[in-house]
């Protein structure tokens, strides 16, 4: 591939790739394996991921960022490294020009980080867009519009909210809920409520078959697997949508209530913009059911999940990098 540009969403859960005219050409989970021995890197996405709670004991698996910030520098330029040389080949005749998506609190040092791993990686240039800025171009809202929007990001590690006008955040907020906390609560319910332990995997796979935001009209079930925690073995048990929608409301009302902090910090006159817009949802976490109408019900504000959630970041990475001067300002290099 001769491209020269490629973009990156460097998401806790998943890693995205996007070449503009190309589309996305790599959708993997940010999962690297290392060997416990020598800290050595043994496998990067996919197959790392299906190592997940499946290792022996010589083999760990990491997810290099966790929470929206970098918690393991090597395995993230390792990572991304993998990436670019996935897409590009390792024999090149361009150096590429790169963009990353950040988190919109990572400090400078952060942001020195990830610029040196991927030049270091092979980008001939490297820049930075912050991700709500991303999820809201790949949303198809009008950064560049003086009225304010807002975008609601909700990864595996972090919700990101932000009011965008003028090509700018001009006021937002962070915090590290979001998938895999859910997930966590979902765990300890079960554990709790009928002795049972089971694994992150499964966890997630509750969520996503019958998790919703709000209690469903038509009740759904699921029978899930896992140890018992008394006996010590396998044992099946079903559980209920309005179960799962117990176990993670205080969760959700963490991130309601991140959402009301930013209304809270809005000009005015852009709260009334929002208002009439309603508020945009991207993130694998905008897939939960019912998340839009949980929001909408708690803030009074509707909210509307964006076309493709999960694909936001990456498609607005992709657009930044097919017009860089139109962006320009709003990116960090
Ligand atoms: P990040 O940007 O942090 O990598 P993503 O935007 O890729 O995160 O979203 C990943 C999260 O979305 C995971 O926690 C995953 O469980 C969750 N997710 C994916 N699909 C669904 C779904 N259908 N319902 C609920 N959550 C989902
Ligand atoms: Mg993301």
């Amino acid at each position: 591939m001769l491209s020269k540009r490629i973009g990156i969403d460097l998401g806790t859960a998943n890693v995205l790739v996007i070449v503009p005219k190309h589309g996305v050409v790599i959708n993997e989970p940010a999962v690297v394996a290392l060997s416990v021995e020598d800290n050595r890197i043994l496998a990067i996405g996919n197959e790392a991921k299906e190592m997940v709670g499946r290792t022996p004991d010589t083999i760990v698996t990491s997810r290099p960022l966790q929470e929206g910030v970098i918690a393991d520098y090597r395995v993230t330029e390792a990572m991304v490294k993998y990436f670019i040389n996935k897409v590009l080949g390792h024999v090149r005749l361009f150096r590429p020009e790169v963009m990353v998506s950040v988190p919109a609190g990572v400090t400078s040092t952060e942001r020195r980080a990830v610029i040196d791993a991927t030049k270091r990686a092979g980008g001939k240039e490297a820049y930075l867009i912050k991700e709500p800025l991303a999820a809201a171009i790949g949303a198809n809202i009008p950064i560049g519009s003086p009225l304010g929007n807002m975008i609601i990001d909700i990864g595996g590690g972090t919700t990101e909210v932000a009011v965008i006008s003028l090509g700018g955040i001009v006021s937002w907020n962070s915090i590290r809920v979001g998938g895999n906390k859910i997930d966590l609560a979902i765990t300890e319910y079960i554990r709790k409520k009928y002795g049972l332990a089971i694994g992150d995997k499964t966890a997630e796979q509750i969520k996503i078959e019958i998790g919703s935001a709000l209690p469903l009209e038509q009740e759904i079930k699921l029978e899930i697997r896992g140890r018992d925690m008394i006996q010590g073995l396998p044992k099946t048990i079903v559980v209920s949508s309005s179960e799962i929608t117990e176990a993670i409301q205080d969760q959700l009302d963490k991130i309601a209530l991140a959402v009301r902090a930013v209304l809270e910090k809005t000009p005015p006159e852009m709260s009334a913009d929002i208002i009439d817009h309603g508020m945009i949802l991207s993130g694998g976490g905008a897939l939960l059911r019912n998340m839009d109408k949980f929001l909408t019900k708690v803030t009074g504000v509707p909210c509307y999940v964006a076309e493709e959630p999960l694909l936001c970041v990456v498609k607005g990475t992709g657009h930044a990098l097919d017009s860089l001067d139109l962006y320009k300002k709003s990116l960090f290099r």
